[in-house]
């Protein structure tokens, strides 16, 4: 029989489905969108159909949908052979993937108060899928996960230890699913072991985090207890003074308030007051759109500051890693953030910049740069599916 692996990944707001065959060859996709609003919308990438939705439809019920399309559209030929979740926190609980039974169902609902908007939501999906395919075995993949090689002095801050012992908070990290996939990948490209490999991985994309890997391992990362913390992102703020809450409150802003526009309308949008998205940004800045060109200067300083911060944590490096919609497209943050670095040694060659690395395996630096850069896409929904499949055969 052949297998099929279905990746699930439900978002606060969407869902995403990937189909794979046993050769690790995605064979199908969906995506649902808008859930839980009257203009949500459903499609199997490559259809022009629509998939029908219920009014109003919740991420189990879009997911139940998809996968009924899935099947009678004759993509998938009854049940996959193992379903691979992507779960947003999985705190301290889970260092690794696991198979999901009623014991880890539990787990991932007591680190939901973590992440309130997302744990949730993937587990609705855990649910709808446990319900349509009992059989199937079920694997949980955790973004926090391959932070959980970080020491005492990277995840911990500042505070009373009681804040750590008593609630749990802590630096968590989370882009861990692409994170592991460039480590293995960078290796793979530079013709080294992963375990004998140290890189600074960059994931720019809405989100945005740096982590620092030797020899395999995350030891440093830009993401905090929550996903604010860090680089400049498309409507967060990233690192921010604590002090600014009470600052705002004596001007009778309420903290809930703070909170929302420092998630949602910060960053890239709030600088530059017209969008969040890098490419209209470069096209606005062209234009002589002076926030716009703001907007993208301070998210290079940063994150060049912070290339520079996870050096402190590695011993050797042997790649700095652009991946993300921004990291692998935008040859203007490449070049304006590696031009900060170069009293560190990064010299970016402008011409193989200018194509992405397409026809160097991925290079942009100048011979002379002290160190390896490279342009990677990232493969979540691969990484995800390699776990699944592991972890099924151990069923
Ligand atoms: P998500 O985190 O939602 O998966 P992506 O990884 O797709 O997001 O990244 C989205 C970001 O990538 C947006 O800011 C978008 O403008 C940016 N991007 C995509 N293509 C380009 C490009 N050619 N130049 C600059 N930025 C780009």
């Amino acid at each position: 029989m052949t297998q099929s692996i279905l990746v699930v990944n439900c978002g606060s707001s969407s869902l995403k489905l990937a189909l794979f065959d046993e050769n690790e060859k995605k064979i199908a996709s969906a995506i649902a969108e808008r859930l839980n609003g009257q203009d949500a919308f459903s499609r199997i990438d490559g259809d022009k159909q629509p998939v029908t939705l219920p009014t109003n439809p919740n991420h189990k019920q879009a997911l139940q949908a998809l996968v009924s399309a899935f099947l009678e559209r004759r993509l998938m030929s009854g049940a996959p052979t193992s379903i691979g979740h992507r779960v947003v926190h999985g705190g301290e609980t889970f260092r690794e993937a696991v198979l999901i039974d009623d014991d880890a169902v539990k787990a991932i609902n007591s680190c939901a108060g973590l992440a309130p908007l997302h744990n949730p939501v993937n587990l609705a999906g855990i649910e709808a899928t446990r319900e349509q395919f009992p059989d199937t075995p079920q694997i949980a993949v955790f973004d926090t996960a391959y932070h959980q090689t970080l020491a005492p002095r990277a995840f911990l801050y500042a505070l009373p230890e009681a804040y750590y012992s008593d609630w749990a908070v802590r630096r968590y990290g989370f882009h861990g699913i692409s994170h592991f996939f460039m480590a293995n990948e960078a290796a793979r490209r530079l013709g080294k072991a992963p375990e004998n490999t140290s890189i600074i991985s960059a994931h720019l994309g809405n989100g945005c985090s740096i982590t620092a890997i030797k020899n395999g391992q995350s030891v440093d990362t830009s993401m905090g207890l929550t996903p604010l913390e860090g680089l400049v992102m498309g409507t967060r703020s990233g690192d921010i003074d604590p002090g600014l809450f009470e600052y705002l409150r004596t001007q009778g802003v309420a903290v809930e308030d703070v909170h929302t526009v420092l998630n949602h309308k910060s960053g890239l949008l709030g600088i530059s007051g017209q969008t969040n998205d890098m490419r209209t940004l470069c096209e606005l800045a062209d234009t002589g759109h002076q926030a716009s060109a703001l907007a993208i200067e301070i998210f290079c300083f940063r994150l060049a500051k912070y290339v520079g911060a996870m050096m402190a944590s590695l011993s050797q490096l042997d790649a700095l890693v652009f991946t993300g919609g921004i990291g692998e497209n935008s040859v203007q943050v490449r070049e304006k953030t590696l031009g900060h670095l170069q009293l560190l040694g990064f010299i970016i060659d402008t011409d193989l910049n200018e194509h992405h690395g397409r026809h160097t395996d991925g290079r942009i630096e100048h011979p002379n740069s002290s160190f390896p850069v490279l342009v990677l896409p990232t493969n979540e929904e691969l990484v995800i599916a390699r776990e699944a499949s592991r972890l099924a055969q151990a069923y």
